[in-house]
């Protein structure tokens, strides 16, 4: 028999925090505030590093800076004018993260090192239970995973990797005791990371040899230093606030046009874009050849694009070479490619991403819903599918901050303010009504996943101009998981659905209260 606590309710019922947050990125920051302003007080924010800022801190590659202006890449509420660049380097966006922490008054709900290694929902008590690395028990009502997910980084399945006799990192787990000057350095992948990094070392290197599977569109960047004059101008909220709206609109007419956009309009947006840029990427490089390697076939926008003004022209130094044979193995001394060709190198540099649609990446620990139900075998048996990307029926009082088919290709931050706002609108409506669950009803989150599927037919990613793009936009099942909308509607829907989308209900052992009652009749 259970010993009751002061309430009456039995130790077991009573969780140790309303709130739990898996994650101390941007998105565990801003559920954090947005449960405060919701007047929610009791939570923690567990994560398995040592400091904020998720994909911030782990990614120290050289070269590392965000690829969308600061200006637009950063929270509406807590907007700044003394960024030093207009696209600025990681470790100022990892600072603005600890400085959100400090100002909103976080600190003292970090839990840092602490690694969640399963969460399963205890129905008798309607509580998730959290284990963590050490051992330990967390239990709260409800659960946000704000867990990110780009931050588990993936390498490359090539046959005798651990072979390798020479220095090998990842670029999301660089090693700074690695000294780059004088050696032979190869780089496996050419996307955006690779992109940032490629130029910032070539400097450093004696030969940099590029093995690239499939060429990236590039556009120019146009990045500058925020000097005195740029701070007075940007420290000035109201064009500040005017450059954000011009961005934004800028990204909802590309969104339109590209994304939810008749077939015929989208077509016509990405031959036009593509026209100017492609040959503006082909100016950057001498060698007709090399011109040719790095001009990519597939269509814009069929792959994440990214920008640089320097990334084309390495490919024209004497000291680096560009190879487009595919990897066969690695040996002791360096990579063989299919021509049978051994490159020999010293440092072995992976840019090759992350675990996104890889068994037991989505989730990354077990999560375990009503009666045992898991996640991950309902994604894998079913196609992943989400309620605006932050519920899913059958895991109560469970919340997810990028689930499938909440986030829109632009900025991120724009996607964790929204859903952030989604679910704590949802989990203080459970605490109005003084009940213990709340779940997405099925015909809510069916009519919603039917809309995304419908608005997908006409996605230009399954046509034939993204033939060849490898793209990571598509998921394991053949699916292209984000949300087939503008920022806007993305924006609006979280703020305004319905309530009543959800159930509220007094949990399984429990009575009803009576406006729970009343509600659950609805
Ligand atoms: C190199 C790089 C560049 C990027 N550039 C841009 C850009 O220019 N614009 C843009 O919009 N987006 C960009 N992104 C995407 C970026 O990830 C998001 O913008 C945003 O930072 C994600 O925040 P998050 O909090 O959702 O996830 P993350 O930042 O990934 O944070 C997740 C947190 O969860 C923690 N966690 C995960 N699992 C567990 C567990 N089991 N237990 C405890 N803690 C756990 C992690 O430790 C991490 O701190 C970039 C990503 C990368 C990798």
């Amino acid at each position: 028999m259970n010993s009751l606590g002061d309430s009456g309710a039995p130790d077991e019922a009573r969780p140790d925090h309303e709130v739990i947050v898996v994650g101390a990125g941007f998105g565990g920051i801003g559920t954090g505030i947005a449960l405060q302003r919701k007047g929610i007080h009791d939570f923690v924010i567990v994560d398995k590093w040592d400091r904020v800022g998720g994909t911030w801190h782990a990614n120290t590659y050289p070269g590392v800076a965000v690829d969308i202006p600061s200006f637009i890449y950063s929270f509406s509420y807590e907007q700044r004018g003394d960024w030093s660049r207009i696209f600025p380097p990681g470790s100022e966006l990892r600072d603005y993260a600890e400085s959100m922490v400090d100002k909103y008054g976080l600190r003292d709900k970090l839990r840092m090192n602490t690694t969640v290694v399963d969460a399963a929902f205890d129905d008798r008590n309607s509580l998730w239970r959290l284990r963590t690395d050490g051992g330990r028990e967390l239990t709260a009502r409800h659960i946000v995973l704000a867990i990110g997910g780009l931050e588990r980084p993936r390498m490359p399945d090539i046959e005798g990797l651990d072979d390798f006799g020479g220095t090998l990192v990842h670029t999301a787990m660089w090693d700074h005791d690695v000294c780059l000057t004088g050696k032979r350095v190869a780089v496996i992948g050419t996307g955006a990371t690779a992109l940032q990094l490629i130029p910032a070392i070539v400097e450093e290197t004696a030969h940099l040899t590029v093995f690239q599977r499939t060429p990236i569109w590039v556009f120019p960047k146009n990045d500058a230093e925020i000097g005195w004059l740029g701070r007075q101008v940007l420290g000035r909220k109201r064009i500040r606030s005017a450059l954000r709206v011009a961005g934004n609109l800028g990204t909802e007419v590309a969104m339109s046009a590209m994304v939810v956009g008749p077939p015929w309009l989208t077509e016509s947006a990405r031959r036009l874009a593509q026209g100017p840029i492609r040959r503006w990427m082909r100016s950057q490089i001498d060698d007709p050849v090399l011109r040719e390697k790095l001009t990519p076939r597939y269509g814009l926008g069929c792959k994440r694009p990214s920008m640089s003004n320097d990334y084309l022209k390495t490919f024209n130094r004497q000291d680096v070479s560009l190879v487009t044979e595919s990897i066969e193995r690695i040996t002791e001394r360096g990579v063989v490619t299919a021509d049978g060709t051994e490159h020999e190198i010293d440092i072995l540099v992976c840019a090759t991403g992350f675990k996104l649609w890889d068994k037991g990446a989505i989730p990354p620990f077990p999560v375990r819903g009503r009666n045992g139900l898991d996640l991950e075998r309902f994604w894998d048996e079913h196609r992943y599918q989400s309620y605006q990307g932050v519920s899913v029926p059958g895991f109560p009082n469970a919340f997810t901050i990028t689930g499938p088919y909440g986030f829109v290709l632009g900025s991120y931050i724009w996607m964790i303010e929204a859903t952030a706002a989604h679910l704590s609108r949802v989990i203080a409506e459970a605490k109005r009504r003084g009940v213990t669950e709340a779940e997405i009803r099925q015909q809510a989150h069916d009519a919603y996943f039917e809309k995304c599927l419908r608005r997908q037919e006409k996605n230009f990613l399954f046509t034939p101009v993204c033939a060849g793009s490898n793209t990571y936009y598509i998921d394991d099942k053949g699916d292209s998981p984000f949300r087939p909308s503008t920022h806007g509607e993305m924006y609006w829907q979280n703020r305004h659905f319905d309530l009543d989308v959800y159930r509220y209900s007094a949990g399984a052992s429990r009575p009803l209260q009576v406006d729970a009652l009343s509600e659950e009749v609805s």
